[in-house]
């Protein structure tokens, strides 16, 4: 079977399958343009992920050297290969945040912060360790960055000649998340901002006070492009509009959940919160998640705390080292709105 698919006459996808991961497989896109060609997004820094890129790019007969590097965003599965499909002159191209963020993570600079929020959070410290040995995100991520790769910004123009793809940041999945527009052909490349099949995970950054409200923000802002044909990163195509609106009703109905379980259980900690959330996850219960899913949960769930305590729906006191969450009350919000906005004003 092969692992190319011609999407038209200039674009194709390769399937790079991303072992024991259930994302089962990242789609890799090769764009032939008349000066230039683009591959958008490369898999794992992994020997299988590797091979896997390799046929299929010689199965379209690329040619490395013209050959520019296109990244939706910073995560491993999509950025781990950059440097290795890049040739001597190729450029590789990414959001300025995500860029700047992968520089942090390969200087060490990230990784203990996360692991702080996570601890203060209430995850079991000997998880964090764990997870930390094992995360294969961490493992097969991109280690040399050197100056092929160039930093880019909303609306910049990636022209190959007789083809034009326009960066449009998406921040919420990632710090810099961005999808690719190629107008003429009304072809959006969505990386991990659409998917159609699975959700995309959304989780609290570091670098990002309010990633829900970003991710939701970047959904309203891109809903309205005449797409006609999503090409995502991972999985199976469908309807991008519709798409849309589904992840913004899936997130609102994951905030009511998550404002529900505040309210029924007042002094939660997130990791409490999170296990009482909904997960699509064949596991018994919360203590036999595998860690690493454990991890992305509580990311995910932290994302939605912190979008509803900076909108006054619930309070995080921090008081006693590990936060614990607690409803706003109705005649209180009006106290916490006036509030937040005295502070506007005095700053
Ligand atoms: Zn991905």
């Amino acid at each position: 079977m092969s692992i190319t698919e011609q999407i038209n006459s200039r674009i194709t996808r390769i399937g790079v399958p991303l072992a024991g991961n259930p994302l089962r497989e990242l789609n890799a896109y090769f764009v032939r343009g008349r000066d230039r060609d683009f591959l958008v997004d490369t898999g794992f820094r992994t020997e299988d992920c590797l091979e896997a890129l390799m046929e299929g790019l010689r199965d379209i007969g690329w040619n490395q050297a013209r050959t520019d590097i296109l990244l939706t965003h910073l995560h491993s599965d999509h950025s781990g290969l950059a440097a290795d499909a890049a040739g001597k002159h190729s450029r590789v191209y990414l959001s300025r945040r995500d860029l700047d963020y992968m520089r942090m993570v390969n200087a060490g600079k990230t990784t203990r912060t996360v692991a702080e929020r996570f601890l203060e959070e209430g995850f079991p410290e000997n998880l964090v360790e764990e997870n930390l040995r094992n995360n294969p995100v961490m493992k097969a991520r991109c280690r040399v960055i050197d100056d092929r790769f160039i930093p880019i910004d909303d609306g910049a123009v990636l022209d190959a000649g007789d083809v034009k793809l326009r960066m449009v940041l998406t921040p919420g999945h990632t710090p810099g998340n961005s999808m690719f527009w190629l107008e003429e052909d009304g072809i959006m490349f969505t990386g991990d901002h659409v998917l159609f099949t699975i959700t995309p995970n959304i989780t609290s950054w570091t670098v990002m006070k309010d990633a829900l409200g970003d991710y939701l923000d970047s959904l309203v802002r891109v809903r309205n492009y005449p797409v006609r044909l999503a090409l995502p990163g991972h999985r199976e195509r469908g309807d991008y509009g519709g798409r849309i609106d589904s992840l913004i009703h899936h997130h609102l109905r994951r905030l009511e959940e998550t404002e529900g379980i505040v309210r029924k259980n007042p002094g939660f900690s997130g990791y409490d919160i999170a296990g009482h959330m909904t997960w699509r996850i064949r596991a018994k219960n919360w203590d036999e998640f595998p860690v690493v899913q454990k991890w992305f949960a509580m990311g995910e769930a932290l994302a939605h705390l912190d979008y509803l305590v900076l909108r006054g729906k619930i309070l995080r006191d921090e008081n006693f080292g590990l936060h614990r969450y607690y409803l706003v009350e109705e005649n209180e919000k009006g106290a916490a709105d006036t509030d937040a906005f005295s502070h506007d004003v005095l700053d």
